[in-house]
C-alpha cells in the first residue's frame, strides 16, 4: 500500500502550513481535504440553496466537480470548482464557515469521499483535515493530531489575514473560531477528534520548523 500520513487539527492549529512543509520535504503528494468542503459551501451559498435542506445540499454537493490542478513548476496546486478557479476566494473565514456548516450531513461527507481516496498516490500523501486518520485513511500508518490555545490559534489566523490585507478584529476571529471548533468537534458524523493511535504535537509557542520537524520525526522514526 502506498504510504500516507495524516494531520488532523482544529482550525488555525497550523496545519495547512505544517502539512505544505512535510510534503515537499518528503517528497510526497498534499491533500487540502478543507478546500473540498469550502468549494461545496460556497456552490450552495451561490446557488441559494439552504444549508438546512439536506437533500439539496447533498444533491449539490455529487454534482459539483472538484479538480486539482498543480502548478507548471508542481509548486502550487489550483482547485478547479464546476471548471471555475475561485482563487483566494475559498479561503476567506466566510467560506469557512460555509464549509462547517455543510460538513456536518452525512450524505455531504459520503460525496467527497471517494475523490479524497482516489488522492492516495505514490509516492505517498499528505492529508490534511479533521477525519483524516479517524474516517477516510484509518489505515494510515502514520497519523498526527496538531492542537494549539484557541488564543494561539486566532492569533495566527489574525497575522494571516492582516498579511493579506484582510481587515478583521481579533476577538471576533476568536470567537468564530471556537463557534467553528464546536461544530465540529460535537458533529454526529466524523466529529474532530485525535485518530486511534495519532501522535498529538501541541504546536503553542513553536516555531513551524519545531513542528515540522517534530512531525517528520513521526514518519521517519
Ligand atoms: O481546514 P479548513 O478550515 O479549510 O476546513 C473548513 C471546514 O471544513 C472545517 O471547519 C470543517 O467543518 C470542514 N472539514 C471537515 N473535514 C475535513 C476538512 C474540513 O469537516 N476533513
Amino acid at each position: 500500500t502506498i504510504p500516507m500520513l495524516t494531520i488532523d487539527g482544529p482550525s488555525g492549529s497550523g496545519k495547512g502550513t505544517i502539512s505544505l512543509h512535510v510534503a515537499r520535504e518528503l517528497g510526497w503528494r498534499l491533500l487540502d481535504s478543507g478546500v473540498l468542503y469550502r468549494a461545496v459551501g460556497w456552490v450552495v451559498n451561490q446557488e441559494g440553496i439552504d444549508p438546512a435542506d439536506h437533500a439539496a445540499v447533498t444533491a449539490c454537493a455529487q454534482r459539483t466537480r472538484i479538480e486539482f490542478v498543480a502548478a507548471d513548476d508542481g509548486s502550487e496546486v489550483r482547485v478547479l470548482v464546476n471548471d471555475e478557479d475561485l482563487g483566494s476566494q475559498l479561503r476567506t473565514e466566510v467560506a469557512g464557515k460555509y464549509a462547517s456548516a455543510i460538513a456536518a450531513i452525512p450524505g455531504v461527507r459520503e460525496a467527497l469521499l471517494q475523490l479524497q481516496l482516489s488522492l492516495r498516490q505514490a509516492p505517498g500523501l499528505v492529508a490534511d483535515g479533521r477525519d483524516m486518520g479517524t474516517v477516510v485513511f484509518p489505515d494510515a500508518p502514520f497519523k498526527v493530531f496538531l492542537t494549539a490555545s484557541v488564543a494561539e490559534r486566532a492569533a495566527r489566523r489574525y497575522k494571516q489575514l492582516r498579511e493579506k490585507g484582510v481587515e478583521v478584529k481579533l476577538e471576533a476571529l476568536q470567537q468564530d473560531l471556537e463557534a467553528r471548533d464546536a461544530r465540529d468537534t460535537s458533529r454526529a458524523v466524523a466529529p474532530l477528534k485525535p485518530a486511534e493511535g495519532a501522535v498529538v504535537v501541541d504546536t503553542t509557542g513553536l516555531s513551524i520548523d519545531k513542528v515540522v520537524a517534530k512531525v517528520l520525526a513521526v514518519v521517519r522514526g
